[in-house]
């Protein structure tokens, strides 16, 4: 088991690297400060549009894009081990993922239309958005079922002659709130209760321009918008596609939601091991600049200890990631599974616990408007429960752990 850095990639992390630092970073800040100057949270200044279409066109201009394909031709064909070392410097700033076209949720809608979607699907939907023309959602979660059991979606997908019609209502759809978010992937209920559990649900396209799709309201995390990408609560009235926008086949939609939230949830933990690093980084620097009874912030107390303990779950963390990519990367998805579950709780955990450090170390600056860390903080917070909330994913670890002492299903 290879866990390292191959040659491959070593040039690709300094070049990543060098961009977050030199380029992304500096105009991050500028970026946000700009959202709403138009009145409109979620429409994008000149300013906006030039910072980030600026950043994007330097990175295609040094290929450094679409390093997240990982098998395709189209991509640079890396492992997800390899992919692993780029996905955490990206993860060091907002803007990073995107200026890379690598962000959620984008790659994994990707994923879907490159192994689902037809030659029609790729060109329509999959080209402009591997060339970072538009954006897309991903809407699977209902605000009147339990979302964490996907078999619980009741959106109904009713086919009528060549259409179907599509009703109800959808929430927390990330991405939905940005004005180049142009489709939406959505799982609907084709089948009735009377088919197998896993055999009642399709994954459908949905232009997010089409006639009775109406976005209500962004979904606040912990009172922020998350402006201009947003988390949108969206109502389908009579809504018509073709039955050709059906994905794969009715009552699928199971078997490509599974495959197309693995590759997903390992990326956000990837980044959120970036997340935990900046913190770690400015926790080092903030003990060094400032002094506080006579001495600097990092001899006080038990400062060195909570310095150490960070860097050493770090290393733990970023080793079960790198594990958990390796057994992606072997090919069977079934075994892949608990190991990306053991990851998905780990990482944000420990992000959590770095971040509220580096958060404590700089005082109330820490959790102001002036770090960056509350906003760290509070976006890692959610992967607590966005593609599957920790409980769940314990549930799957724990299940696999105990088969290994009964041949009945636990
Ligand atoms: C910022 C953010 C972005 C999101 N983006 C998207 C998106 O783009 N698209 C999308 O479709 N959804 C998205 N989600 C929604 C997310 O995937 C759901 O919130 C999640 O699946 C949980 O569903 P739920 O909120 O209905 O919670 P519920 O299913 O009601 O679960 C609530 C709680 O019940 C407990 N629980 C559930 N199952 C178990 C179990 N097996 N064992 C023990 N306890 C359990 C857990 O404590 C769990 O947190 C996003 C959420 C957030 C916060």
């Amino acid at each position: 088991m290879d866990l390292g850095i191959s040659d491959k990639v070593r040039p690709l992390i300094e070049q990543v690297k060098k961009m977050v630092t030199d380029k992304i970073a500096p105009l991050d800040e500028e970026f946000h400060a700009e959202v709403g100057k138009t009145g409109n949270r979620f429409e994008y200044t000149a300013r906006m549009t030039e910072i980030l279409e600026g950043l994007k066109a330097d990175a295609k201009a040094q290929r450094l894009w679409n390093f997240w394909l990982t098998d395709s031709k189209r991509g640079y064909g890396l492992t997800t081990v390899e992919y692993a070392y780029l996905a955490e410097e990206m993860g060091k700033t907002r803007l990073g993922a995107e200026v890379f076209n690598c962000s959620a949720p984008d790659t994994g809608n990707m994923e879907v239309l490159e192994r689902y979607g037809t030659d029609d699907h790729r060109t329509r939907w999959l080209k402009p958005l591997l060339a970072g023309e538009i954006r897309s959602a991903y809407l699977m979660t209902e605000p009147d079922v339990a979302s964490s059991d996907a078999t619980n979606m009741a959106m109904p997908c009713v086919r009528d002659g060549d259409e179907y019609i599509l009703n109800g209502e959808k929430w927390w759809a990330s991405g939905a709130g940005d004005p180049r978010c142009a489709i939406y992937i959505v799982m609907v209920k084709t089948g009735t209760d009377a088919d197998a559990k896993h055999q009642r649900h399709s994954m459908v396209l949905v232009p997010a321009n089409s006639g009775g799709v109406e976005v209500l309201r962004p979904m606040e995390v912990y009172g922020h918008d998350d402006a201009p990408h947003g988390h949108m609560h969206i109502r389908f009235t009579d809504v018509r596609i073709p039955i050709s926008d059906l994905l794969l086949g009715e009552g699928r939609g199971f078997e490509i939601s599974q495959g197309r939230l693995g590759p997903g949830r390992i990326h956000h933990c990837m980044r959120a091991i970036g997340h935990a690093e900046a913190a770690l980084e400015m926790m080092c620097k903030r003990s060094l600049e400032r002094e506080a009874f006579g001495k600097k912030l990092a001899q006080l107390g038990a400062n060195y200890d909570i310095i150490a303990e960070c860097r050493m779950e770090i290393e733990q963390v970023r080793l079960l990631c790198l594990k958990a990519a390796w057994m992606m990367d072997q090919g069977d998805a079934r075994a892949a599974a608990p190991w990306i579950s053991q990851i998905k709780v780990a990482a944000p955990r420990l992000a959590l616990k770095v971040i509220d450090e580096a958060v404590q170390m700089h005082g109330a600056q820490g959790i102001s408007q002036d770090t960056g860390l509350a906003a760290s903080w509070a976006h890692v917070r959610t992967l607590r429960l966005a593609d599957g909330p920790d409980a769940v994913h314990r549930r799957q670890v724990a299940r696999v752990e105990l088969r290994k002492y009964t041949n009945e299903k636990v």
